[in-house]
């Protein structure tokens, strides 16, 4: 194995007591972190050397729900509602994609990801072209730019906005076992599993759900009631609100993530809580679409875990995490008027341990600790917007961006360095890109 020191920064450990160590060091052997401390190490002999020297030293940031599936309409149809916008034209172009468009979207995807300074991203993957073999494709993709992330396969058996997104449920069982089986061995890269939204699968196609992912030890991953049309949906057909109705089919648990959560009820709440379900909040996603303000102070009360997420390029509109942590904060100090509602290094938990936990990875990622896996990056504060630096937590959530970030680690492995990315061709994958959106967008006739 070989070993990696990283000395002389500020270390943000986000450990239980969400330590801060001034000129530190971290030693990492593979893909672990062995040793984290002041100064410098015993050892002195080590493979490769980072000078941290003026930079804060984080935990890659878990964003943990995203759509890179969607990555070629950012921009497009802005300014609508969620269901407005998805019908009008994120719907019509993902019908126009192929299956090689879906596969050069993970990659310009991860990338954005990686320089924005997330190592770990949970992929909601969907697609009208599930036959083609879209999803092992889109998951191989992911794979080789380096990134770690969770690939849920999602999708609906019962009614969608366009019936073009719906699959049989003997299909969704025959393609999420294969996808699983090919995977199951693969610790950066998993697969997760889950209908899309409430509103869409059957009883029954939750209830396969559930039992795909007890008997394939995968986790689960759904929107919940994201706007009020959410609930409305599952009312008209089940009389009950998305969170009761999951109740009711045997999805919540501590292997699942309701991500979004903006209308619930008090009974709603208690329901999450006493079943251990991880949520997930995208403030900027909601803002953008108009959804809502998710109850974030009462769902901390009541001891619920919640990760962060920036949800997908085309609702957001980029995958900074940074402004993520800035927009979680700063629209819960405005929404209860009380200044300390969120602050900085709670949403930088969030962002960190709170996935992890979601992900259930709570003891092995999102911490600078020895014996965590090598999840690193490294963000330059010699810069006028980050100077001076009183409070390093501060500096981070209200200060920095995405593109501060300079170095990135994943799994022990240098992904990008001074914003280079080392295992794709950034350039390459940009232009294609460029080229293929536009296709798309005409085939649709956007
Ligand atoms: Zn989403």
């Amino acid at each position: 194995m070989s070993t990696l020191l990283i000395s002389g920064g500020t270390i943000l450990t986000s450990d239980d007591e969400n330590s801060v160590i001034e000129n530190g060091y971290v030693l990492v052997d593979g893909n672990i972190i062995v040793e984290v401390g002041s100064g410098q190490p015993m050892a002195s002999n080590c493979d490769e050397v980072i000078d941290a020297s003026g930079s804060l030293v984080c935990p890659g940031f878990i964003n943990a729900h995203t759509h890179l599936c969607m990555i070629f309409g950012r921009s497009l149809g802005s300014d609508r509602s969620l269901l407005h916008w998805l019908s009008d034209s994120q719907l019509p172009l993902m019908r126009a994609l192929e299956t090689e468009d879906y596969a050069l979207s993970m990659e310009l995807g991860a990338i954005e990801n990686i320089k924005a300074g997330n190592t770990t991203i949970c992929e909601v993957f969907v697609s009208p072209h599930y036959a083609d073999g879209v999803d092992e494709v889109s998951i191989a993709s992911l794979d080789r730019t380096g990134i770690r992330s969770i690939f849920f396969r999602c999708s609906n058996d019962e009614s969608f906005l366009d019936e073009a997104f719906l699959e049989t449920r003997h299909n969704i069982i025959k393609r999420s076992e294969r996808l699983i089986r090919h995977w199951k061995n693969n610790a950066r890269t998993r697969v997760g599993i889950g209908p899309l939204v409430p509103w869409g699968a059957s009883a029954d196609a939750f209830e396969d759900a559930v039992q795909l992912s007890q008997e394939n030890n995968v986790i689960m991953h759904l929107h919940t009631a994201e706007t009020p049309e959410y609930n409305d949906l599952v009312r008209q057909r089940t009389g009950k609100s998305n969170v009761e109705m999951l109740a009711d089919v045997g999805v919540l648990g501590d292997r699942t993530m309701l991500n979004h959560c903006v209308h619930l009820s008090d009974h709603d709440i208690g329901l999450i809580a006493e079943t251990g379900s991880h949520v997930i909040h995208d403030p900027t996603s909601n803002m953008l679409l108009a959804a809502g303000v998710a109850p974030i102070s009462k769902l901390r009360s009541a001891g619920i875990n919640i990760g962060l997420a920036c949800d997908g390029p085309s609702c957001n509109n980029t995958q900074d995490m940074i402004q993520v942590m800035k927009d979680a904060a700063l629209l819960q100090k405005v929404v209860t008027l009380q200044p300390d509602a969120l602050i900085a290094k709670d949403v930088f938990a969030m962002a960190t341990r709170g996935g992890a936990r979601a992900i259930g990875m709570g003891s092995s990622l999102g911490s600078i600790q020895t014996g965590f896996l090598a999840d690193l990056i490294l963000i330059d504060t010699q810069v006028p917007h980050l100077t001076p630096m009183h409070d390093p937590m501060a500096t981070l959530v209200y200060s920095a961006r995405g593109s501060d970030v300079q170095t990135v680690i994943i799994d022990g492995r240098i992904v990008m360095q001074d914003r280079h990315i080392t295992t794709v061709d950034e350039t390459e994958i940009l232009v294609k890109a460029r080229e293929r959106a536009v296709r798309a967008r005409q085939c649709a006739g956007l």
